[in-house]
C-alpha cells in the first residue's frame, strides 16, 4: 500500500486541512513542453507531480500547481481543429445546444478556452453575441480570422464584470476541456453567476474522475489538469456558490470525459435522473474514501512496473521499439516509468509543429509518421492510447509487414 503521509494540506477550494496526497508521479516536465535540439543544452523547469484528495470537499487535486502563464501561452501547442474526431464531437455538442439549451436570441453565448473557434464557429447565428475566452494568443488569433470575437484573457471576476456591462446576460456559458485546467474554481463560479441570466445554463465537459481510475490513466494526470472530477465534488462545489447540477452525462472524449449542465439554484429547470442516478454510482465506488484513492495510486504502480518490464524484455529480445503520438500523456508515461532513448528511438507523431523536436524530459527525437511504416520498426508503443483504434485502422501497412503495438492500458500487452 502507498505510504501516506501525516501532515494533510490546505484544500485549495474548500480551505480545510483535509488533503491528502495519495499518488507521486515524479519529477515531471511541462507536458507539451517538446524541446528543440538547442534547447537539450538548458535546464528544463521540473515540478513534483504529486495528486492529493480532499477528505471534506472530496476534490481531487495536484499538490504543486504550475503557473496558467507557464502553460497557456503564446506558444501553446494545442490546436482542438486538427482532429476529425473533435470536429465530429463539437457538432454534435453544437446541435443539442440548439435545439435543448437556447431560449432567448437576444441573449449572449459565451465560450471559455474556445481554442482556435472550432465550436465558436458553430454556435455564432444563435445569438445576438457570441464570445470567446482564450488566453493563449496563437490559437486565439486562429478564431479571429474566422471572424469570432475572442478575448486574449483569462475568465476571472473582472472580466466578468465587463461582459455584463458590455453585452446581454449570457444564456449558456460552455467550456470543453477548460474547467479541470482552472485553478481558482471558486473565483470561476462567482463568474459564472456574474454572467449568467437567471434561467442561463452552463455547460462543462471534462476528464472524469472514475474514468480515469477504472482504466488506470494516470496519464491523464499532468501539469494542465489541475483537478479531477467527480459529480459528487462538483456538487459540493456549484451549491456553495448558489449554483446546482440539472443534469450529467457521460461522453467518450479524451478516453472518458463527463459533460455537466448546471444552472443557479433558483433556476426554474428540473434537475434530471441522471444526476441522481451518477451519484449512486460514485457512491458505490467509494468515490468519498481516501482508500479507493490509496488503492488505485497502487495499481498504477503496479502498472508502471509491468509497462516496464516487457519493453525491457523486448528490447533484450534485440527488437526495435519505438513511441507513437508525441502526446501530454505520452510525456507522463515516459518520465514516470523512466522510459527514454535506450528504450525508444524515436517518437512518430502527425502534428507538423512537433516534428524535429524532442519528448519532454525524456528527449526523444520526434519524427513524422510519413515513414513509419518503411521503416520497419518491429514494436510501436502507443503514447495516445484513446486514440489507440484510429492509429491502428491508420497503420495497417506496419501490421501487415508483420509490425506489432504495445499498449498499457488497462495493462501491458502486444496487440
Ligand atoms: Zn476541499
Amino acid at each position: 500500500m502507498n505510504e501516506i503521509s501525516l501532515n494533510k494540506k490546505i484544500c485549495r477550494l474548500c480551505d480545510a486541512p483535509s488533503l491528502q496526497s495519495f499518488l507521486d508521479l515524479g519529477r515531471m516536465p511541462i507536458a507539451n513542453a517538446f524541446l528543440t535540439s538547442e534547447q537539450l543544452k538548458d535546464t528544463e523547469f521540473t515540478f513534483n507531480l504529486e495528486v492529493g484528495f480532499c477528505e471534506k470537499c472530496f476534490i481531487v487535486q495536484l499538490i504543486d500547481m504550475v503557473e496558467p502563464n507557464k502553460l497557456f501561452h503564446e506558444n501553446y501547442a494545442y490546436f482542438s481543429s486538427i482532429s476529425s474526431v473533435m470536429d465530429n464531437h463539437f457538432a454534435d455538442l453544437a446541435n443539442e445546444i440548439n435545439t435543448e439549451i437556447f431560449y432567448d436570441p437576444t441573449l449572449s453565448v459565451i465560450e471559455i478556452g474556445s481554442n482556435d473557434g472550432i465550436l465558436l464557429s458553430k454556435l455564432t447565428g444563435y445569438a445576438l453575441n457570441t464570445i470567446g475566452i482564450e488566453p493563449s494568443a496563437n490559437v486565439a488569433s486562429a478564431a479571429r480570422k474566422q471572424g469570432l470575437n475572442v478575448i486574449s484573457r483569462f475568465f476571472d471576476s473582472s472580466l466578468a464584470v465587463e461582459l455584463s456591462e458590455k453585452y446581454n446576460a449570457a444564456q449558456l456559458v460552455v467550456g470543453t476541456n477548460v474547467l479541470c485546467h482552472i485553478p481558482d474554481l471558486n473565483e470561476l463560479a462567482k463568474s459564472l453567476n456574474i454572467v449568467l441570466d437567471d434561467e442561463g445554463v452552463f455547460i462543462f465537459e471534462d476528464p472524469y474522475l472514475l474514468e480515469i481510475m477504472h482504466k488506470l490513466a494516470y496519464d491523464q494526470i499532468y501539469d494542465e489538469h489541475y483537478y479531477y472530477f467527480s459529480v459528487t465534488a462538483l456538487q459540493v462545489l456549484f451549491a456553495r456558490h448558489g449554483l446546482r447540477l440539472f443534469k450529467v452525462e457521460p461522453i467518450s472524449v479524451h478516453g472518458g470525459s463527463m459533460r455537466i449542465y448546471g444552472c443557479k439554484l433558483s433556476s426554474k429547470r428540473s434537475t434530471d435522473e441522471s444526476v441522481v442516478r451518477q451519484l449512486a454510482i460514485e457512491d458505490e465506488q467509494g468515490i468519498s474514501n481516501l482508500s479507493s484513492y490509496l488503492v488505485f495510486a497502487d495499481k498504477v504502480q503496479q502498472s508502471r512496473s509491468s509497462l516496464v518490464e516487457l519493453l525491457h524484455k523486448l528490447k533484450d529480445e534485440g527488437k526495435s521499439l519505438v513511441g507513437y503520438a508525441a502526446s501530454s500523456k505520452g510525456t507522463v508515461i515516459l518520465n514516470y516509468c523512466g522510459i527514454n532513448t535506450d528504450i525508444l528511438d524515436y517518437v512518430y507523431d502527425n502534428t507538423p509543429s512537433k516534428q524535429g523536436l524532442y519528448t519532454p524530459g525524456t528527449h526523444i527525437p520526434i519524427v513524422s509518421t510519413d515513414n513509419f511504416s518503411s521503416d520497419k520498426p518491429d514494436y510501436a508503443f502507443i503514447l495516445a492510447w484513446n486514440h489507440m483504434e484510429e492509429i491502428v485502422a491508420k497503420e495497417e501497412e506496419f501490421r501487415n509487414q508483420g509490425g506489432k503495438f504495445v499498449t498499457h492500458i488497462p495493462e501491458a500487452r502486444v496487440v
